[in-house]
């Protein structure tokens, strides 16, 4: 069984009298452990993929299987359920609460979840020291540099041990270097088994995933595939 399994999706917008087909006849499987890179160009549909894939969006026709488990028909309490448990989400302009500190954005989904306050303390602080954050615990975002909030991001994104981590263009505001860290910082914690999936412009981290999905128009137009498990791929 695939961790994720995409299949037939359709995704419409509807604007006036005009539709945009964001995705058209798309289907997918990646497994446990993959390291996904989502490419092509502007408007070819990586972002409404991405947000589907992390159950903010919901396809207009399709199944989509997660962990085995057909999560397009869940409510919306039970998709957030399952988004705060098993998938973090990284954003290019890091989505941070503003009024929070470092930590207190880190702290998030564990209040959200109802982990108590002295477990919730304890992997803050072990989070802010693993992200290379503990001087700048008490630092708004607007106080820290762009490498730093997207640590932060990244720390919120997987302070709940998701199974999968989605990134949409994760190093799309931040100078090479800093762009570099954090793609090292994502693949570090792929090498600790979570599925990395990125949508990403930077042929050079295209390059350093497993595998490629290219898109255009809303399509699947190349899959370089894991040819690990072919039988499971297109069954
Ligand atoms: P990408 O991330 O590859 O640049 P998107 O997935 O953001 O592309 O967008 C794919 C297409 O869907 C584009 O034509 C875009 O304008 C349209 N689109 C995306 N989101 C919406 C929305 N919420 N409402 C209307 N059209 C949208
Ligand atoms: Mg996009």
């Amino acid at each position: 069984m695939a961790q994720i399994e995409l299949r037939g999706i359709e995704r419409v917008f509807k604007l006036g009298d005009s539709e945009v087909h964001a995705l058209h006849e798309l289907s997918v499987s990646i497994e446990t452990g993959e390291y996904v890179a989502i490419m092509g160009p502007s408007g070819s549909g990586k972002s409404t993929l991405l947000n589907l894939l992390g159950l903010l969006d919901r396809p207009n026709a399709g199944t989509y299987r997660l962990e085995g488990r057909d999560v397009t028909t869940l409510s919306p309490d039970e998709q957030a359920e399952v988004r705060s448990h098993r998938i973090g989400f990284v954003f290019q302009s890091f989505h941070l609460v503003p009024r929070l500190t470092a930590a207190e954005n880190i702290a998030l989904p564990l209040m959200l979840a109802g982990v108590p306050p002295a477990e919730r303390r304890s992997r803050v602080t072990k989070a802010l020291k693993d992200f290379g954050l503990d001087t700048r615990a008490g630092h708004r975002p607007d106080e820290l540099s762009g490498g730093q909030r997207q640590r932060v991001a990244i720390a919120r994104a997987t302070i709940m041990r998701p199974a999968m981590i989605l990134a949409d263009e994760p190093t799309g505001n931040l100078d090479r270097a800093t762009g570099q860290d954090v793609t090292a910082l994502l693949e570090g914690l792929n090498a600790g088994g979570v599925t990395l999936i990125v949508v990403t412009h930077d042929p050079v981290m295209g390059s350093r995933a497993r595998r490629r999905l290219m898109m255009e128009d809303g399509m699947l137009t190349h899959d370089d595939g894991s040819p690990a498990v072919p039988s499971l791929q297109y069954d």
